[in-house]
């Protein structure tokens, strides 16, 4: 387990969010190289996953949920969507956290990408054991989300993340890695974009061939796909959310996704100095990625399983 990684896949969020959300704004994609440092709400509720599994050394839905609400109240003008601050208001007037009370604002849950952009560090906490990933992949996005193909996606990019940080970018093989998303994944309209991806890295597609295979846009299933081409069809964490910047339609969330596996791959060394440098609240992502790994190696030791 490499710091390096841990940090890279966090500040890979945050620097594929901000660099996304510019795009959206009123900049054009060659000049989204080089500005760039507020995120979004997919940062700022990241954090809030990486401050509950630190704090309490683990997964509990109140407690994560309470943390979304705080920051939520601290910084309402991160751009969150419509349905998640709702769904605080009713949490704080009593509801349960596991709910689904998005069906109440959507009809049979929501499964938009607002679980999956915040789930790095799920798939850093667990990044040893995929089951595990898994189910709290799924409850950590019932909070908000609780239509299965949210939560499926959320799993996924969790998975890919752990995926990442489990390996040396040198022994990087993208058929081999799309090999493992596809023996998780559990959902058909996921094994078909997984498919989609396979044909598309053997060709260089243009990228309306790619959003049309893969989608751009805000659901689950038509952004998750497209962060895992992203991060397998270049070679760099700058080309990879260059590439999924480019992609246009959702393209703070299709950054923040793709830079979490990025960053987990490449580590933070492989993120360019003009991005982290402007990049806000840098140090305290990295505080967070630390404290994470060190509970990991904690918990590794205790459980026998460590090197020292
Ligand atoms: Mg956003």
């Amino acid at each position: 387990m490499e710091l390096s990684k841990f940090i890279g896949c966090l500040i890979g969020t945050a620097t594929g969010d901000s660099l996304g959300a510019q795009r959206e704004g009123f900049f054009d994609f060659l000049e989204v190289r080089d500005i760039g440092s507020r995120y979004t709400d997919d940062t700022a509720m990241m954090i809030g996953v990486a401050e509950s599994l630190i704090e309490y050394t683990g997964f509990d839905g109140e407690h994560m949920a309470k943390r979304f609400i705080e920051n939520y109240e601290r910084e309402p003008w991160r751009g969150y969507g419509w349905g998640p601050p709702r769904i605080f208001r009713m949490i704080k007037s009593g509801r349960k956290w596991n709910g689904m009370l998005d069906r109440e604002i959507y009809p049979g849950g929501s499964f938009g990408n607002g679980a999956a952009m915040r789930i790095a560090p799920i798939g850093l906490f667990y990044c040893d054991d995929p089951e595990r990933l898994r189910t709290v992949a799924y409850q950590s996005s019932r909070i908000t989300h609780s239509h299965e193909l949210a939560m499926e996606g959320a799993a996924l990019e969790a998975y890919a993340d752990a995926l990442a940080v489990n390996l040396k970018p040198s022994n990087l093989n993208k058929y081999e890695f799309l090999r493992e998303l596809k023996k998780f994944v559990k959902l058909k309209p996921y094994q078909d974009r997984l498919e989609a991806i396979e044909s598309l890295l053997d060709k260089n597609p243009k990228r309306d061939e790619v959003i049309k295979k893969l989608g751009n846009s805000i659901e689950a299933f038509n952004s998750v796909p497209a962060a895992i081409y992203s991060f397998l069809s270049n070679y760099d964490f700058e080309s990879s959310v260059v590439y999924a910047v480019s992609l246009g339609g959702d393209a703070d969330t299709i950054g923040a996704m793709t830079g979490a596996i990025a960053g987990a791959c490449y580590g933070v060394e492989g993120i360019p100095w003009r991005w982290k440098d402007r990049l806000e609240n840098r140090e305290y992502l990295e505080k967070l990625a630390e404290k994470i790994w060190e509970i990991k190696r904690r918990l590794n030791i205790n459980e026998g399983n460590g090197i020292e």
